[in-house]
């Protein structure tokens, strides 16, 4: 630890927790190739260089193979064999070369000039298997430039260990999230992003305490910087003195025996002071998460994003593929119902190679994602279906359609949904009949239309991060906006109390599993509301039962009808500090 005093900066707490150690700086920016040539003299050297870059590259995908952990070595496993033949393949290297002796092409050039050819050629193929290869090419090719072009600190992510150290980089991608958990890395910070991107969820699912939108983080942190990261807090000491390190550990300490006095609640009945049966579900997206879960504490399973499956490959899973995760988890869950979303891909969740959402994606989150991507690619929507149909056998599951914009969209899908089950009933196999199809109520029009889609589905499930997002018009990994992201706007909290009303209505299960469920600050003005089952990541559950334990409902509805009303934040932050000592 160096001794100068230490610079603090602040950012988003995204995953909660305090942790101490060494700085590890990655960079994944961004390559622009320029043209350029040669001196004919140079061409043996530039060859040469060109040869040790792809033994290199070669290596380091071999290194990247061994060192991924066999709980996400199958999906990340399999698009690695397609880079590591590319690499080898001696007709692609051949090509480069000749760029060079022939046209005294650099051998960045050489590379990004045989790519381009390669990519024209793919245009003109009509079979879209094939076509979509040039993902292939286009991976390797960045990591060959990457090898080429001396950049500091860039990125080489998963060939390295990120054992005890906190990772500082510019983006953090779901894989930086999931490598950092494998190497038993202490925590994360980023310059960009929001409270509610995929990777922020991630981190505290995986309980990694994470700071994200940390302005000019990498320009300000170096490596083996000594670092304090607060998760709780949002706060970065860089170098900090030694009484500050002493004060942290002892927060430390005494958070994590919080944590264990807290963790008593779980075996406790969950029902409120006033009598209301309460309930809380968990949201999980990869299976490793459920390692952490008992099945015991929890009413079950009520979001599980199965994005997971389609991540990191160039083909789809396959419908027994599918099936075999999902009845793993089914049996896990006992009798406990699990709510599978369907594909939700696109926006901010990680789009994978094979998934085309729409040629220009100018603005991802009002584009071809969640449902209109599966309504447009029908195969896909209904081998995932039949997949849950069929773990339905040996449990309770539920279908939940995302993205949810129109009354037809719920028609179509359940059309779809019927012709799953038929092909299920004429191939003979075994799946439940009577799977429960709910929707997330996400976009407006959906909540605002919660009576009349009501009549249509079996349950709702609101989920606050895209609806905030698309209420208030911002971007929810934008750390530009992120000051304006406000889950107890009043606009918001009007959409949520619409269909919370629309659900007793018309007697049909509301959840919400949006982050909004797992903050501790909004779970008495939740139940004001009426919200009566909760979904959140695991580490939240019992902080949030406690609470849930200890309100008396019938005092909080006032407080909740005045919070709705209130324009003045800081009145409205006092009713809200209020409520939550009541
Ligand atoms: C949500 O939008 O609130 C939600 C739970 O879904 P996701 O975060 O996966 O978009
Ligand atoms: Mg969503």
């Amino acid at each position: 630890m160096k001794n100068t005093s230490p610079i603090i900066l602040k950012g988003l707490p995204v995953s909660k927790g305090i942790t101490m150690g060494m700085a590890h700086v990655i960079e994944h920016g961004n390559n622009i190739i320029e043209e350029k040539y040669i001196e004919k003299k140079l061409v043996s050297k530039e060859i040469k260089r060109l040869k040790t870059t792809f033994k290199k590259t070669l290596i380091e995908l071999d290194i990247i193979k061994s060192k991924i952990s066999p709980s996400i070595k199958k999906n990340i496993g399999l698009f690695l064999d397609t880079h590591i033949l590319l690499v080898s393949d001696k007709i692609f290297l051949d090509s480069i070369k000749s760029r060079i002796t022939e046209n005294l092409n650099s051998s960045e050039w050489a590379i990004h000039a045989e790519y381009l050819n390669i990519k024209e050629s793919f245009e003109n193929i009509e079979d879209l298997y094939i076509k979509q290869r040039i993902d292939d090419v286009n991976h390797v090719v960045k990591m060959l430039l990457n090898n080429l072009i001396i950049k500091k600190n860039k990125i080489n992510i998963i060939s390295k260990s990120f054992n005890n150290v906190i990772v500082v980089t510019d983006d953090l991608s779901p894989a930086d999230v999931i490598i950092t958990y494998e190497s038993k890395g202490l925590g994360l910070i980023s310059e960009y992003g929001g409270r509610s991107s995929h990777s922020s969820i991630l981190t505290r699912s995986l309980e990694l305490p994470s700071i994200v939108g940390v302005k000019n983080a990498l320009k300000i942190i170096k490596d083996n910087d000594y670092l304090i990261l607060d998760g709780n807090e949002g706060l970065i000491f860089i170098n900090p003195e030694k009484d500050l390190v002493k004060h942290y550990q002892n927060l430390k300490k005494s958070s994590l025996k919080k944590k264990k006095v807290l963790s008593t609640v779980l075996t406790k009945k969950n029902i409120s002071l006033d009598k209301e049966k309460l309930e809380i579900m968990v949201n999980l997206e990869l299976p490793q998460e459920l390692k952490i879960i008992s099945e015991k504490n929890i009413d079950g399973i009520g979001l599980f994003r199965t994005e997971y499956l389609y991540a990191d490959r160039n083909d789809f899973p396959t419908e027994n593929e599918q099936f075999f995760a999902y009845k793993k988890i089914v049996k896990k869950m006992k009798n406990n119902p699990v709510i599978f979303r369907t594909l939700d891909t696109g926006a901010d969740k990680e789009i994978p190679d094979n998934v085309k959402t729409g040629a220009i994606a100018r603005n991802p989150a009002l584009g071809l994602r969640g449902i209109r991507y599966s309504l447009g690619n029908q195969i896909v929507f209904i081998n995932q279906v039949k997949a849950i149909l069929r773990a339905g056998h040996y449990g309770t599951v539920k279908i939940m359609l995302p993205m949810i914009t129109n009354f037809s969209e719920i028609l179509d899908a359940k059309k779809l949904i019927a012709i799953a089950k038929n092909n299920l009933k004429s191939e003979k196999k075994k799946f439940s009949n009577n799977v429960k199809i709910g929707i997330m109520v996400e976009v407006p029009s959906c909540a605002v239309l919660a009576n009349r889609f009501a009549k249509q589905v079996d349950f709702f499930s609101i989920g606050t991060n895209d609806l905030v997002q698309y209420t208030l018009a911002i971007d929810r990994v934008d750390d530009e906006v992120n000051y304006l992201y406000d889950p107890i706007n009043s606009a918001v909290l009007n959409l949520i109390k619409i269909v919370i009303d629309a659900g007793a209505k018309n007697k049909i299960p509301v959840s919400l599993c949006g982050e909004m469920a797992g903050d501790s600050n909004y779970t008495r003005l939740l139940l004001g509301l009426g919200l009566k089952s909760f979904s959140m990541h695991p580490s939240a559950i019992p902080e949030i039962k406690n609470i849930m334990i200890s309100s008396d409902i019938s005092k909080l509805k006032k407080f909740s009808r005045e919070i709705i009303n209130c324009d003045s934040l800081i009145k409205k932050n006092k009713l809200l500090a209020k409520i939550n000592n009541i």
